[in-house]
């Protein structure tokens, strides 16, 4: 049966007892859920969050790392960090960090090689605005965001990625993608992945849909044959919401 990836950003949410409270409960909620399931707290609660989650089959997740090892870099956390603490996966080019923070694809492709160098899988976040798909550039945006961000990623390294699509107008918003569009997005990146690495390992790379996915969308949005799992941010904050999501089948 194909298994499905659903991710937590807890974004800049949370102190650390409040983040250990959440790993406690869905530890418990989410015991024997099929899916494979990943939180990503702040940077201040995961080794709290480690340990809460000792014994579940829950997976720790950071939602950025720095593009170096380690050395002079003020205010940074290094993919070497995120191992210590028992981190499994990274978030990579959330639209936040590409907007907010200038973030660009060579340096989250930067970061992409690092993860992989050290074991870390990159849940690789691409997406258009608003104005990128009615200005009819969305394939290009895509593209480009896709091709560039694995620059450098050998085939084999592949089975460790995962591609996030996550239109930034859907963000947080309460706007989703309707499935038919999503997916047809989804098959567009597949089609992107295809002309890199082949039809097979575009085939079975894992893509997750993210912008406001919520309980009552998530069977239909991950019924899609392109749609492998949600990257969740504001549901995810709550056991209530965020656990339904993960058990919606
Ligand atoms: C996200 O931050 O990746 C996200 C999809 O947020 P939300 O679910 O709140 O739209």
């Amino acid at each position: 049966m194909r298994s499905y990836y659903i991710a937590g950003n807890w974004k800049m949410h949370k102190t650390v007892a409040e983040s250990v409270a959440l790993a406690k409960e869905l530890k418990e909620k989410l015991a024997g859920c099929g899916e494979k399931v990943l939180v990503a707290p702040a940077f201040t609660a995961l080794a709290a969050v480690a340990e809460a989650l000792k014994g579940s089959n829950i997976l720790l997740g950071a939602q950025n790392m720095g593009p170096e090892e380690q050395g002079a870099h003020t205010g940074e956390v290094s993919v070497l960090m995120l191992k210590d603490l028992g981190v499994k996966a990274v978030i990579l080019g959330h639209s936040e960090r590409r907007h907010s923070y200038s973030e660009g694809d060579a340096l989250i492709n930067k970061k992409v090689l690092l993860a992989l160098k050290h074991g870390i899988e990159p849940i690789l976040c691409v997406g258009e605005t608003l104005e990128e798909r009615e200005g009819g550039t969305l394939e290009a945006v895509i593209g480009m965001q896709v091709r560039e961000g694995l620059k450098g990623v050998e085939a084999a390294a592949l089975k460790s990625v995962t591609i996030a699509y996550e239109p930034v107008w859907a963000i947080g918003t309460g706007k989703t993608a309707t499935p038919e569009d999503a997916d047809a997005v989804h098959a567009y990146i597949r089609k992107v992945l295809a002309s890199l690495y082949g039809e097979t390992a575009s085939k079975s790379m894992c893509i997750q849909y993210g912008g406001s996915v919520k309980a009552d969308n998530a069977a239909s949005l991950m019924a899609k044959p392109n749609i492998d799992g949600a990257l969740v941010g504001g549901a995810s904050l709550k056991v209530d919401t965020f656990a339904p999501i993960a058990l919606f089948r």
